[in-house]
């Protein structure tokens, strides 16, 4: 059986945040994990309860969207709201952190940036990153595959069972499909 990998499915997670955000210019989605565990997730939006980019479209200003938090600030907020500790946490996030979050994920105490996506890389959030310790590692998505090959593979199992069936139905085969059919996997 093939497991995902710690690294995908926490970047999956990101990924799957980001199709939350409520800002057109960019849909980016950030994971706080500690030993292994999510303690809290972020995507890129609006404060609760404000306005929201794709109804009333960018407020821009010097050609960045000023209405949105960014998805790591998010997530880190959401620590803080509810008092969980990000000393040595880990971030995945789905693009490239820009300076401000880089700034905010060190005086997070987070020590390791999982990121799938180049974006805009800031040399000195680059350097900011190093000088402080933080580990930085590309970890692209890969195509999750465990719900489509499950059914890749049990379209092959149903077209066995038909082909077992043409070949003579025997009892054991009926068994087989009942069972496929009472599982609702036919
Ligand atoms: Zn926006
Ligand atoms: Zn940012």
């Amino acid at each position: 059986m093939n497991r995902i990998s710690w690294d995908q499915y926490f970047m999956a997670q990101s990924h799957l945040l980001a199709l939350r955000s409520t800002c057109t210019r960019l849909a980016v989605g950030a994971t706080i994990v500690r030993e292994k565990r999510v303690i809290a997730g972020g995507y890129n939006g609006s404060i609760a309860g404000g306005d929201h980019c794709i109804d009333n479209g960018c407020y821009v200003i010097e050609n960045h969207c000023v209405r949105t938090i960014h998805a790591e600030v998010n997530a880190i907020l959401q620590c803080a709201k509810f008092g969980v500790p990000t000393e040595g946490a880990e971030l995945y996030v789905t693009h490239f952190p820009c300076l401000q979050c880089c700034k905010t994920i060190i005086q997070a105490g987070i020590k390791k940036v999982y990121f799938a996506e180049n974006y805009k890389n800031h040399p000195y959030a680059v350097e900011l990153f190093a000088k402080a310790g933080i580990e930085i590692k590309q970890v692209k998505l890969e195509e999750i595959s465990l719900i489509s090959r499950q059914s890749e593979e049990l379209a092959v199992i149903n077209e066995m069972v038909q082909a077992l069936e043409q070949c003579g139905s025997s009892e054991e085969v009926t068994r087989f499909k009942n069972k496929l059919q009472a599982m609702g996997l036919s």
